[in-house]
C-alpha cells in the first residue's frame, strides 16, 4: 500500500500517466478478489466498506422490480444490513426476519414459507460475526433462483475463512470487507453476478464502470487485493491452525467454569470464533477485566459496542435468558499462539471468579 499512499498518489482517473497508470494496480486488485471468491473481475466492485456493498446490494436488487414491496432477512444479521431494513420499513416495505434456533440455525422450510411472489429480494448472512454460526448458503440460493429472487449474501465472515466458489454457488450479489480479512479498514467490495440486475447506490462519476460513484482509494483497494490473495494462500491450513486453539480455549472454559455455556451450534460455524455465557456476570463487568489482563474480547458487534443493547445474536437465539447480557466473543486470527490460549484461558477463569464471589 505504501507507494500509493506516498509517491503515486494520482488519481486513476486522469488521462495524464501519473494517474492513468493507477488503473493497473486497481485491475490487479480486482483480480486477487475475484480469485478469492470465484467470480469473473467484472463482477467485483470496489465500495467503501462492507456496510455500503450491503446497502447498494439491497438496493439494486429493490430497484430492478420496484413494484415488489417484500424482503426477507434474518433477526441476526449485521447492523449494515438490519439497519437498513429498519429503514427500508419506514418507507413502506415489509420485512420478514427469520428467527434462528437456540444454537443459531436458520430453517430452510421458514425461509421457503417466508418468500411470497412480492419477495423482491432475500438477505442472509454467510457466517455471523457474534457466533460464527453458518447458514446452509448454497442451499438458499438454490431456493432463490428457483424460485425467481434475488439473493444478497453477506459473506463478510466468511470470505477468507472458508472456500467460496461463485461458479457454483447462485448468489446475485455477495458483500465482502478488508479489515475482516487481513486488509485495510475502510474498504469493501460487492461481487455482482453479470446476470444480476444493478443499479448504483453512489451516483456520481464513471468510476468502477459507473456502478459506484467515488474517487477511488487506491491503497486501500490495493491493500484488499493483498489480503485477498494471502487469504487465498493461507485458505487450505486455516481451519487446522485456528480451530484447535479455538477449541481449546472453549473446553477449557467451560470444563473449569461449568456454569458456563456456548452460545452457537457445536460444528456448524466458522474454526475461529466462540461465544460462551457466564451466568449471572455483566458482560461489561467481564469485558473490563479481561481487557485490564491484555485480553482484546466484545459482548457483540463492533459496530454496536456503545450501545447498551444487549445482543440481538444472542436474544434471538435465547429469548427466554439472560444470556444475551452475559456472554462475551473471543475471536482467533491466523497468528494466535497456544501461550495467548493459555493465559486468555486463565484470565477468563480468574476474573469470572472474582465478579461471581462479588
Ligand atoms: C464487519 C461486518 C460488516 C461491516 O463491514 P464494514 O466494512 O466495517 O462496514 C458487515 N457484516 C458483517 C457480518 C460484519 O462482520
Amino acid at each position: 500500500m505504501q507507494p500509493f499512499l506516498t509517491d503515486r498518489w494520482g488519481n486513476p482517473s486522469s488521462t495524464y500517466a501519473f494517474g492513468s497508470q493507477l488503473k493497473a494496480p486497481l485491475e490487479q486488485a480486482r483480480g486477487q478478489v475475484a480469485a478469492l471468491i470465484g467470480a469473473s473481475v467484472r463482477e467485483i466492485v470496489f465500495t467503501g466498506s462492507a456496510t455500503e456493498s450491503n446497502n447498494t446490494a439491497i438496493h439494486a436488487a429493490l430497484s430492478a422490480d420496484p413494484a415488489k414491496r417484500h424482503i426477507v432477512t434474518s433477526a441476526v444479521e449485521h447492523s449494515a444490513v438490519l439497519n437498513h431494513t429498519v429503514f427500508l420499513e419506514k418507507l413502506g416495505y415489509r420485512i420478514t426476519r427469520l428467527p434462528v434456533d437456540r444454537d443459531g440455525l436458520l430453517s430452510l422450510a421458514d425461509l421457503a414459507a417466508a418468500t411470497t411472489p412480492d419477495t423482491a429480494v432475500v438477505s442472509l448472512m454467510w457466517a455471523n460475526n457474534e457466533t460464527g454460526v453458518l447458514f446452509p448458503v448454497p442451499e438458499i440460493a438454490d431456493l432463490c433462483r428457483e424460485r425467481g429472487i434475488r439473493f444478497h449474501c453477506d459473506a463478510v465472515q466468511a470470505v477468507g475463512k472458508l472456500p467460496i466458489d461463485l461458479k457454483r454457488v447462485p448468489i446475485d450479489y455477495l458483500s465482502l470487507s478488508a479489515h475482516k480479512l487481513g486488509g485495510p479498514k475502510g474498504v469493501g467490495a460487492l461481487f455482482v453476478r453479470k446476470a444480476a440486475p444493478f443499479a448504483p447506490y453512489l451516483h456520481g462519476g464513471h468510476q468502477e464502470r459507473g456502478r459506484r460513484g467515488g474517487t477511488e482509494n487506491v491503497a486501500g483497494i490495493v491493500g484488499l487485493g493483498c489480503a485477498a490473495e494471502l487469504a487465498g494462500r493461507e485458505l487450505p491450513t486455516y481451519a487446522a491452525t485456528v480451530q484447535p486453539l479455538r477449541d481449546r480455549l472453549e473446553s477449557e472454559l467451560l470444563a473449569r467454569l461449568p456454569a458456563a455455556e456456548r452460545n452457537g451450534h457445536a460444528t456448524q460455524r466458522l474454526p475461529n470464533t466462540t461465544n460462551l455465557t457466564f451466568p449471572g456476570i455483566e458482560s461489561e463487568a467481564l469485558l473490563l477485566l479481561l481487557d485490564q489482563a491484555g485480553i482484546c474480547a466484545s459482548a457483540g458487534s463492533a459496530c454496536l459496542a456503545d450501545s447498551d443493547e444487549p445482543s440481538h445474536v444472542v436474544r434471538a437465539m435465547k429469548p427466554a435468558s439472560a444470556a444475551s447480557r452475559q456472554m462475551v466473543r473471543f475471536s482467533l486470527g491466523r497468528e494466535t499462539t497456544p501461550a495467548e490460549i493459555d493465559a486468555a484461558v486463565s484470565a477468563g477463569v480468574t476474573t469470572a471468579g472474582r465478579l461471581q464471589r462479588s
